[in-house]
């Protein structure tokens, strides 16, 4: 049985620098000043005139960064990570964005049946492909490409 013992540096729990926290999140060390300016992140005490950040604050940031690939504005961010304001509210905001995501899906899954028949399509102009600019209100599956009127070559 032995007795641990840690450097003070390794037991500090306030002890990682802007620097540190910017390495360890991937953040660029100007946003995690703004982040603070904002107040997403509580204020950061200060030792030495430097700022020390806790393992919350970079438990916040990272929360912060993953909610920001959501399609999370910061005011929607800091309404989500408030826990005074109402669950109802918060989940709405969940909700609303998911429900907003998935329309982004539909949007790039038409983009990427456009793009697949634009590649299959083989004709020499985009500008005429039926494919492509009458994609919207034809149904390009059933109207073979090559009868659609203008600008294709055989
Ligand atoms: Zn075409």
């Amino acid at each position: 049985m032995s007795v641990v013992t840690s450097k003070p540096a390794a037991i500090e729990p306030n002890g990682l620098s802007i620097g540190d926290v910017a390495r360890q999140t991937g953040l660029a060390i100007s946003a995690i000043r703004y982040y603070e300016r904002l107040g997403l992140i509580g204020p950061v005490p200060r030792w030495g005139g430097k700022r020390r950040f806790g393992a919350n604050a970079t438990r916040r940031l990272r929360t912060i960064m993953i909610v920001q690939r959501a399609g999370f504005s910061l005011d929607e961010i800091r309404t989500l990570l408030d826990t005074d304001t109402r669950q109802v509210a918060r989940r709405r905001l969940a909700v609303e964005k998911l429900s907003s995501v998935r329309d982004q899906i539909r949007e790039l899954e038409s983009v990427v049946s456009s793009l697949e028949a634009a590649i299959s399509c083989g004709c020499n102009n985009l500008e005429h492909c039926a494919l492509i600019t009458g994609g919207a209100d034809r149904d390009a599956t059933r109207q073979p490409h090559g009868d659609a009127e203008g600008g294709h070559y055989a």
